[in-house]
């Protein structure tokens, strides 16, 4: 499909409304209207206005005159006239309205912090954005933990580390994630790199009150456990273990007792092992090489290392996945009572085998993801959680969202740090994406560390070099 813009240039915001209503499309840039779908957005003055073509012919339009001449405005009344425009045709309910951003809690933290009251935010975001009153509570009672945690952080840092390495690659995954069948003889040589990065940021760390150290990836449990044990080992010398300590076990296939004891010895408060679904046959379709009974024998064992935090992942609009599908995984975890759930929306990410195989399957529409989320959360209320943390992706099912579920006092301090960006994140291995927050300016600053693992092996000095800003902050 294409769009024209005539008297402005926000590419990104106007893409990001057709993606609304015709997700996973082409979007080409045009100078004229084109057979198909074309989309024309312009500015004239302080009006806004879009016309929706078909085939040449004009389907529908919209304009609206903006409030003011502040850019947020601007992109607000050009994103609303697109989508009204388009939705003449469509017809497609929009939950989030025309939000279109990753963090939705994040935009009611700053109404607050510019002197907004909540009804006023509400009339702001039901109003103007075209918010669901129902996505509008949960921004709400989503920013009032996010608040809470983010008040406690001021001042302090968290760290993170990527483990890129799994057993097999997920279909829908877009992350940095090298199979170990390939990859096997890189990692330790991998860890020798990362040990070199921690011991770089050593003394930038310890001079830095460390809130919250959160491994990801890849999946960290695929490690052996004599590198776990170092990794372990190079982490207490150079960084420190803060109270609040993660560990992805994302794939119960890589799980063992030994690991799961050496996490706890090393004080690991919290771990995530992740089923997505609980459906056997979901699983295989989607390349986790692992069973439900492997999960569950995974969590038990956690238990028995003494895990006493628990988080499990999973996503709603699976290939072939209902209603039946998620009341299963639901009330799976309903029996195991883990302190926390997060509940994903599928994501088609461009770098994902699902993006090339998409059209071989009948994914979820809106209407059932709006079905899936509804008893996700039934249950997720059921068990006596409450939703902390949230953040949206291009191209989800439904363009619904991510939300993290915790009881009380199992909310985790690193999801909502990289939530809300007012404490700084250093990031080692590679992908890792390091984020200094100068909090008397507002400025974020951004170190970015190379994807490719054989690149970070290979050029850990450059890696290095590229964070002596922190030195400088000495
Ligand atoms: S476990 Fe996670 S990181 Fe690994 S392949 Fe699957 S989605 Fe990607």
């Amino acid at each position: 499909m294409y769009y024209i813009l005539k008297g402005h240039n926000f590419i990104d915001d106007i893409v990001s409304i057709l993606m609304l209503f015709y997700p996973n499309d082409k979007y080409t840039q045009s100078e004229d209207i084109q057979d198909g779908i074309t989309l024309l957005s312009g500015l004239e003055g302080s009006t806004a206005y879009a016309r929706l073509y078909i085939d040449g012919e004009l389907k529908a339009e919209h304009s609206e005159t903006a409030e003011g001449s502040d850019r947020r405005e601007i992109k607000r009344v050009l994103g609303l006239c697109a989508a009204l425009a388009v939705n003449k045709v469509r017809n497609i309910p929009l939950a989030w309205g025309i939000l279109t951003g990753v963090r939705p809690a994040k935009l009611v933290s700053e109404a607050w912090s510019e002197g907004l009251g909540t009804d006023e935010i509400r009339r702001v975001f039901t109003q103007k954005y075209l918010v669901s009153p129902e996505k509008l509570e949960l921004m709400i009672r989503v920013a009032e933990q996010e608040k809470r945690i983010v008040e406690n952080g001021i001042g302090k840092i968290s760290v993170y580390i990527g483990i890129p390495f799994c057993p097999t690659r997920c279909l829908y995954c877009s992350f940095t994630s090298y199979p170990l069948e390939r990859y096997q003889n890189r990692v330790d040589e991998y860890i020798d790199a990362l040990i070199k990065e921690m011991e770089s940021v050593s003394a930038y760390l310890s001079k830095n009150e460390i809130e919250s150290l959160y491994i990801g990836g890849g999946t960290p449990t695929s490690l052996t456990e004599k590198q776990l044990e170092r990794l372990l080992c190079a982490i207490e010398k150079y960084i420190g273990i803060p109270a609040e300590f993660t560990v992805e076990a994302g794939r119960p296939d890589t799980v063992t007792l030994e690991k799961l004891r050496i996490l706890k010895e090393h004080n690991v408060s919290r771990i995530s092992i992740n089923p997505q679904t609980l459906n056997d046959d979901t699983l295989r379709l989607i390349g986790r090489a692992h069973t439900t009974a492997q999960f569950f024998e995974a969590f038990e064992l956690a238990r028995k290392a003494g895990h006493d935090h628990i988080n499990t992942d999973i996503i709603l609009g699976l290939p072939k996945e209902r209603e039946n599908e998620v009341t299963r995984t639901m009330q799976g975890l309903e029996e195991l009572s883990p302190e926390s759930i997060t509940v994903h929306t599928l994501a088609v990410k461009r770098a994902s085998r699902l993006k090339e195989t998409l059209e071989s399957y009948d994914m979820a529409d809106y209407a059932l993801m709006e079905r899936l989320l509804n008893i996700a959360g039934e249950y997720t209320e059921k068990m006596g959680m409450l939703p902390y943390y949230m953040y949206r992706q291009k191209n989800m099912a439904g363009n619904f969202e991510n939300v993290g579920w915790c009881r009380e006092g199992c909310q985790c301090i690193y999801n909502v740090a990289i939530m809300e960006e007012k404490q700084s994140i250093i990031a080692l291995g590679a992908g890792g994406s390091t984020k200094i927050v100068y909090s008397d300016t507002n400025r974020i600053e951004r170190i970015f560390n190379v994807k490719s693992v054989d690149d970070y092996i290979s050029r850990i000095d450059e890696m290095k070099e590229r964070k002596k800003v922190l030195k400088d902050l000495l």
